[in-house]
This record gives structure tokens, sequence and C-alpha cells, in this order.
């Protein structure tokens, strides 16, 4: 062999183990509101991590009701005034909305728009809306108002004024869309987690599952209280900690009660439900806070293939039975009582 031609070979050996052994770190990104964090630990390249962000950015541009020009702010113009064409991914998200909606008689809300607006929470200008503002704000809500028609593939809302807002679902659905992404290019291990909606795809090692942390829920970046071990489950957290403001020493969280206008009370400080759905898991994880304990851990046994977590501001954990052998607890403030 002329020694040019060992030396080209031993060039592209070096060049494809070199690619092998390449370790492509996680990519964060803000987007959807939130900070998005991918982590690929198998076959990750940049394209594929391009193409997740791209995806991203592109749900955002059709989900997003706080942004002019999406889809989501097309339909709420035309609230009142004629069904407005939708993007099948508003489609798929807003019927999942309305499937909780029903199920949990109007504590789930997609039309819940005016009064997140009302509110402002998670921008400067945060502040208890007057009774006034509030009133028209709930006038507004009526999940039964809103009209998909999916042979014409458009939305109707049917009063002026109305507002769609699918800040409670649309990231287990972006979760889910990643996943599809994953499966595309036959990927079978990584984290994704989109600001606390976590998928812990495949398992860790062969036969090993991954160890999510289930964080703090009385502290935005807190350490994590528990753990629980999953393999190829979706893990979404809904919580008091995750949009807040302080007005004259009192705390207003996100998650609002379409009956008071405020958000809700309960004792609760998180939910966290494991689906195989990130979409299902956002749905429920919003739904079941806004039911309360009691009602919320019946709503989610009753649910095929669903398990939560409820953590109180007694530092008291209630879980469904199929987590009870698969959490380990690492804060001794909280204790399980099931
Ligand atoms: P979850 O518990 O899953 O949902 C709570 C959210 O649901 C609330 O923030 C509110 O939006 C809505 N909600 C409250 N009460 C109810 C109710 N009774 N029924 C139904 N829904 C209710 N945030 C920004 O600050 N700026 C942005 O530009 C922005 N863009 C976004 C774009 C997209 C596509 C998405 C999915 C989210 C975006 N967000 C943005 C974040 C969004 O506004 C929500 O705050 C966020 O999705 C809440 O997620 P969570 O998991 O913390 O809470
Ligand atoms: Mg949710």
């Amino acid at each position: 062999m002329k020694p040019f031609f060992i030396i080209f070979s031993l060039y592209i050996a070096l060049i494809s183990l070199s690619s092998c052994a390449r370790e492509i770190p996680p990519r964060t990104e803000f987007v959807i509101g939130t900070v998005c964090s991918i982590n690929l630990y198998d076959k990750g390249t940049d394209a594929v991590y391009s193409e997740i962000f791209s995806r991203l950015r592109e749900l955002e541009s059709i989900l997003s009701a706080n942004r002019d020009g999406t889809n989501i702010a097309h339909i709420n113009e035309g609230a009142g005034i004629k069904p407005i064409k939708a993007n099948p991914e508003t489609i798929e998200v807003l019927n999942e909305a309305l499937l909780f909606s029903s199920k949990s008689n109007g504590a789930l809300d997609p039309t819940v728009g005016p009064l997140v607006k009302a509110w402002n929470i998670g921008t400067d200008y945060a502040a208890v809306p007057s009774k006034d503002t509030l009133k028209k704000a709930l006038a507004l809500i009526d999940y039964r108002k809103v009209i998909v028609d999916p042979n014409a593939g458009t939305v109707f809302l049917k009063d002026k004024g109305m507002k769609l807002d699918l800040g409670a679902v649309a990231k287990g659905y972006a979760a889910d869309e990643i996943v599809k992404i994953l499966v595309k290019h036959k990927i079978n291990k990584a984290i994704i987690d989109l600001g606390g909606n976590v998928f812990a795809m495949g398992e860790k090692t062969a036969g090993k599952n991954w160890t999510i942390g289930i964080r703090d829920p009385e502290t935005k970046d807190g350490d994590s209280i528990m753990t629980i071990s999953v393999k190829n489950k979706s893990i979404v957290t809904s919580g008091v900690y995750e949009r807040f403001f302080i007005q004259d020493g009192v705390r207003y969280h996100h998650i609002l009660d379409t009956q008071t206008g405020f958000p809700v009370k309960n004792d609760l400080l998180s939910v966290t439900i494991v689906s195989d759905r990130s979409i299902d898991g956002d749905a429920l994880s919003t739904t079941t806070f806004l039911l309360g304990t009691e009602r919320g851990i019946l709503f989610a046994e009753q649910m095929k293939g669903i398990d939560a977590i409820f953590i109180n501001q007694k530092h008291e954990i209630r879980l469904t039975t199929g987590l009870l052998n698969s959490i380990k607890i690492l804060d001794p403030s909280y204790t399980v009582i099931n």
C-alpha cells in the first residue's frame, strides 16, 4: 500500500471514530414562553436538535395566545364574527382541552383567555384586576361556545371578546411532537424538558429506569424533594411556584378558578401526572390541580395508564396506587399519607 493511501485511510478512520465518540451536548433555548432543554443520549446530531427547536418555534407561531399573527390570535379576532381556518395542531390541542373541560364541568376551560389577560401573571404588570374587569372576563368564559368543525377545519368562538388560551395543554402537545421527531430518527434515549414538562424517553440503560426529580413545590428553582423511577413516560407538574406574583403580602398564582376569577384556592402546592402521552399529563395536571386533592385523585385513578402525585401545604404527599413502589422521598419534611 502506498504511504499516502495508508495515511488517508487512517485519517478517514480517525474522522469516523471521533464522530462516533463525539458527544453532542444538550441544547437549551427559550421558546414557547419557557426554557426548553433537550438532551439526546442516543444518536443526537446538530441536525436533529435544529429540527426539534424549529418545530417548537413553529408550534409557538401557531398556538401562542401571547403573540399577534398566530392561529390562536386569528381565531380570537374572529370571535363573534366568523369561523376561522384552524391548523391541525390547533384542532388537536383544542379538542383535548375541550374533552377535559367537559370531564371537569368547565374547571379547565380553554376560553379562559380574557381572565388570563386580566391578571397578566408572568408579566411585569401582573396585578389583581378590578371587580368589574373580573366580571367582564368571567362572562366571556364558556367552553360550550367553542365550535370546532373538523370537516371545514375551522374554529368559531360564539361571542365577541372570547379568547382561547391553550397554555394549560400545549406544552404537553409540544413534548409529544418532539417524541415523534425522535421516533422518526430512531432515537430512543432522551430527556425532553419543556419548562418542567418532562418526557423521559426510553430507558436510562438497558433494563434500568430513569430517575426523575420532583422539584420542591415551594421554590421555583429548589432541589428535588422526591424522585420517581420511570421509563418512557411523560412527567408533568402544575404548581403554585411556576408563575405567581405577590401583592399586599398575598401570593397569586396562575391556575385560575373559572367560577370566582381568582387563582384557585385549595391546599395544594403541586400536582404531578405520569402518563404515556404528555398532552394528557398536561391537561390532567392543570385539571386535577383545579379540582383539588380528593376530587383530583379520583379523577386520575379512574383514567387508564395515569398516575399522580399530589403535594399539599402540610407537606403531605398523596399518590395513586401505581406509584407506591416507584418513588423515593429525599426531603424528610415531606411524608406519604396514602
Ligand atoms: P399549567 O398548569 O399547565 O397551565 C396553567 C396555564 O393555563 C396558565 O398559565 C394559563 O395560561 C392557563 N390557565 C389558567 N387557568 C386555567 C383554567 N381554569 N383552564 C384552562 N387554562 C387555564 N408565556 C409567556 O409569558 N409569554 C409567552 O410569549 C408565552 N408563549 C407561549 C406559547 C405557547 C405555544 C405555549 C404553550 C405557552 C406559552 N407561554 C408563554 C406560557 C403560557 O402562557 C403558560 O403560562 C404556560 O403554558 C403554563 O404552563 P404550566 O405547565 O406552568 O402550567
Ligand atoms: Mg397543564
